[in-house]
Parts: structure tokens; sequence; C-alpha cells
């Protein structure tokens, strides 16, 4: 099943518009009236990592970054290891004077009945990662993930039709403009995904095309001072006004909840005036959740459902359980939470991966039960390894965890960024949500290493691109 129609959509997108605009200036009058936010020391703490690791001290290059800090600084900020430096350029501009208004900054919304035409470079067709792998291949793997969970279709085309054109630009970038403007480009929307930035990844083929659909960042949103707070005062002004970048914006009246695992994520490790990748200007009011912010495990479930929200994508019909929507291009299957799968999600999601003990549904009892996992993921071969924790009625499930060794990393949280994986602990309320993602040691243990479930079942998911060990200690708990 399709979209509604064409006609329908473009009257619910002008209902859409108005109804952003009115909610969003009531969200943005209560966000202004809070002030700054003030960083509690614990907090603070737990999220500082220089001194877990001396790593931290270095830049990629291996030189000391206290003898070269003026550099950095620099580097830092010119060198956009984050999303879309030039995101806060060009957009800044845009939104002078409408910030707080629409999540689309013109008010022009694409219509998902249409396919959207696109086309990329020589250098992204021809490009390879630093990985070995085709980055056209990434692009378009992005595009399909966005095709499968919501509406839209992307087809590619080369000529004047293409209305979206990724480029490798290395002065803009990983930028995208935010919305459906025909001011931009002469009609094209030009996305720039700079392999010189670092942007040839899933995540970031996502993300800047989530924006050109009109999602703005989630640490942006006007709600988010109750699970998210930024130091200002730390926020570097090298090169232009960043601390604008996480000002209030971004209304949304069609409310899902706050994803710490949204794509629509900077690192909270970037962008510090000290120009180093230990220091966060961003704080997880939740400190569990300071180490999954970043997007970097691409779109969640609320970042698609979000969208098909916003867009009015729907199929009715089927009921689907455990949190699910029908599929809008799918009626006969539902979209499901992560750790969820089957037509109507009542079934629980299967490991992706050949390595032994990936994954796997367990029954657990009053006595500690130890696994151990050696999960040989690599680029090539992603693993998605998803432990299904069941325990009697009525009871918890508490779980220590610890990384063992992760093999070929070249950066755990060295720029705040799982670029190699991460071990997600969903020990939270809403199972549609993100759980607490990690990727080195260091940090599950600032965090304590201990979870509890809030009910008798907990599931545990790690995404590999590299070779992870882990152990996981559990036992039924009252
Ligand atoms: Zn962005």
């Amino acid at each position: 099943m399709t979209c509604e129609t064409r006609r329908l959509i473009k009257r619910e997108a002008q209902i859409t518009k108005d109804m952003v605009e009115k909610e969003g200036q009531r969200q943005l009058a209560v966000a202004k009236s809070l002030g700054k936010d003030i960083i509690p020391n614990n907090l603070r703490k737990i999220a500082t990592l220089c001194d877990i690791d001396e790593d931290y001290n270095y830049d990629e290059d291996g030189e000391d970054t206290r003898r070269k800090n003026a550099t950095r600084k620099r580097r830092k900020a010119i060198r956009p290891s984050s999303y879309g430096i030039s995101e806060r350029i060009e957009n800044g501009r845009a939104r002078r004077g409408k910030r707080g208004s629409v999540i689309s900054e013109s008010g022009e919304w694409w219509d998902p009945a249409k396919p959207i035409y696109y086309d990329f470079d020589d250098k992204i067709a021809d490009g390879l990662t630093k990985h070995n792998q085709s980055f056209a291949k990434i692009l378009q793997r992005a595009l399909s993930t966005i095709e499968e969970n919501t509406c839209f279709t992307f087809i590619r085309n080369k000529g004047p039709s293409a209305k979206i054109l990724y480029v490798d630009d290395a002065k803009l970038g990983c930028f995208s403009p935010q919305g459906k403007s025909s001011k931009y480009n002469e009609g094209k929307y030009k996305i720039s995904l700079s392999s010189a930035a670092d942007c040839w990844t899933f995540s970031t083929a996502v993300h800047e095309t989530f924006h050109v659909l009109g999602i703005a960042h989630e640490m942006a949103r006007p709600d988010r001072h109750e699970y998210l707070l930024v130091d200002d005062a730390s926020i570097t002004n090298a090169g232009g006004n960043w601390a604008g970048e996480f000002e209030y914006y971004g209304m949304i009246p069609f409310k899902s909840p706050f994803d710490y695992g949204s794509v629509m994520f900077y690192s909270p490790y970037d962008y510090h005036k000290s120009g180093k990748s230990c220091e966060p200007v961003m704080f997880a009011t939740d400190a569990r959740y300071q180490f999954t912010m970043s997007g970097e495990e691409g779109p969640t479930f609320y970042d698609f459902k979000q969208l098909n929200d916003i867009y009015k994508c729907s199929a009715s019909s089927l009921i689907c359980e455990n949190g699910g929507y029908t599929n809008p291009k799918n009626g006969q299957k539902c979209n499901c939470p992560s750790n969820y799968a089957g037509a109507t999600c009542n079934q629980l999601a299967p490991s992706i991966g050949l390595s032994p003990n990936c994954g796997g549904k367990y029954s657990v009892s009053n006595s500690w039960t130890n696994i151990t996992a050696d999960i040989k993921g690599s680029y090539d071969n992603e693993h998605k390894c998803i432990w299904h924790f069941t325990s009697p009625a009525n009871s918890r499930i508490q779980l220590k965890a610890k990384i063992i060794n992760i093999e070929n990393v070249t950066e755990c949280n060295h720029d705040g960024y799982c670029r190699d994986g991460s071990l997600e602990i969903k020990a939270i309320k809403d199972l549609s949500q993100t759980g607490y993602r990690f990727c080195c040691d260091e940090t599950l243990t600032k965090v304590g290493n201990t979870f509890e479930s809030p009910s008798n079942y907990l599931p545990v998911i790690l995404h590999a691109r590299q070779h992870f060990k882990i152990s996981l200690v559990f036992r039924a708990i009252n």
C-alpha cells in the first residue's frame, strides 16, 4: 500500500505547518524561560573522558595536542568531524529570524507520493571508504533504508530531473540544506558528503538526507532540557557561532519521545573550545546515555516514526504489537522496535551474524550466569547480535556487562563516535527507544557496569563492525 493521495498529503502538510508554527512558538517560549543550562558536577565527572585514556590527548596523527593546541583548535573548526560544519554556516544564515518557526525552512514540503530523483558526483561514484567499501553503495543503502521504513522513494537519475545532488565537497564538509526550498542551487538540493571531512559513513548519509527532508537536530529539540544539558560557555567560537547550533530549534507537534540514539545527533565531544575530544559540550541528564549520542548506528525506530508522522505516511489495517506501527509502503507488515520482528512485531528479533554465541534467548534464574561472546564482526560483515533475557514473572534482571577486547579498533570514544560498533543495553521502560550504548569498557565502567531491567525482559544488542569480545553476567532479582 502506498501513501495517501497527493492531494490529501498537500492539505495535511498545510495543516502540519500551521500546527508546527503554533506549537513551536509555545515550546520555544517554555524553553527560553529556563535560561542557560547548569551542569551538575556528577554529570561532568562521568562525561569527561580525559582521565581514562591518555590516547584522548592525542590527535589522529598521534601528535601531542598540548604542543599544537592552537593549530588543533583551528583544525577542529575547519575539519567537520561531526555532521555539517557548513550546515551551520548555511543554515545559520537561513535560520536567522525564522528560528523556531518550522522544521522546513521555507515551509515547502516534499510530496512523498512522488519519487525523489537524485544523483551523485564522480568522486562519490568511484570513491572507496577507509575500509575499502564503495561509498556509492553505502549511500544507496542509506536511501533504501529510508525507503523501506517510510513512504519516500528515491530513484537515481543522471540528468536535469535529479533534485538531490550528492557531492564530495571538502569545503562544504557534511552539509545539507534543511527542508525543501527552491532557493537552493537553482532547484537542486546539494548535499555534501566529503570524504576528507569523514562524512563517508552510512549514518552521515542518512543524517544529511533527513535534513533535506526537513528534520532538525535532536539536540536542538525545544523539549531537550529534560534530557540534555548544553554547556554553552565551553563551546568553541573559532570559525563561527557554533553555540548557535545547540540552541532550541526544530519544532515538532508530533511527539516522538526524545531519543538519545537519534541519527540527528552531533557527538557530545565535538566543538569543545579546548580542542580535546575527551571534553563534552553536551551532558545527558541520565548519565548512562552520555555515550549513546552521535547517531553512529544509523536511524532509529523513532527517527522513522517522526518522519512518517510529519509527512502523514501511513497505511491502515494491520494491528501491530509491542509499539510497532504499519509500514507505510506495505500494509501487510509492521515497523518494529529494534528488538522485535515478525509481520506484527510479535516475535523477538533474530541476530544477524554467524559468530558463535551471537545473541539468543536466555531464561534467567536467581543464580548468576555468565556468557562470553567472541564476535568477529567487520565492516563487510557487520554483526547484530541480540540477547533476549527473560526472568520469571514479577522479577527483574540484573546484568553486569564488560567489553573485554576490541580488535582493530582505532577509535573508541576518541571523538564520541562509536565507529566500530557498540553494545546496547535496553534496561529501559519504553523498548521502542534506544538503550544505553557503549563502545569501550572505560565508558561502561564510568557508569558502573551494572544495569537493572524495569521488567522481566531485557534485550541487549551488540552492533559489531570489528571484532568484539564481551561478557554478560546476569541473574533474576525481585
Ligand atoms: Zn546535521
